[in-house]
């Protein structure tokens, strides 16, 4: 596991990669909420293949994520489960081999 230091006051964001099928709402709902357009080039997520496995899961840029506010339109998008939000997170996690 992973554990980054993004405004813990605002919770923080699990990935399970497992839990991830590739749809890539999650890029499209970040691009629409910082910049108000479908484009997951514009997106905080960018999708990783591990090589091990061949399966592909988002990475979050933690520079240009701010967590929707606390209000994460990802983890609303991801109908999988695949991120989830964590309101009393102690810092910004990413779970990268549940
Ligand atoms: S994290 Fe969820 S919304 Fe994003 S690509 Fe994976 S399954 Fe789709
Ligand atoms: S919480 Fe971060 S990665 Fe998720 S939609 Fe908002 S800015 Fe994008």
């Amino acid at each position: 596991m992973l554990e980054g230091c993004l405004q813990e006051s605002t919770g923080g964001l699990v990935v399970e990669p497992l839990n991830c099928r590739g749809c890539r709402s999650c890029q499209l709902a970040c691009s629409f909420a910082k910049y108000s357009l479908f484009n997951p080039a514009k997106s905080m997520i960018v999708m990783e293949r591990d090589v091990h496995t061949g399966h592909a899961a988002p990475m979050i840029c933690p520079i240009g994520c701010d967590l929707c506010g606390g209000d994460p339109a990802c983890a609303k998008a991801c109908q999988y489960g695949a991120i989830t939000y964590e309101r009393d997170a102690k810092g910004y996690k990413i779970l990268v081999d549940p």
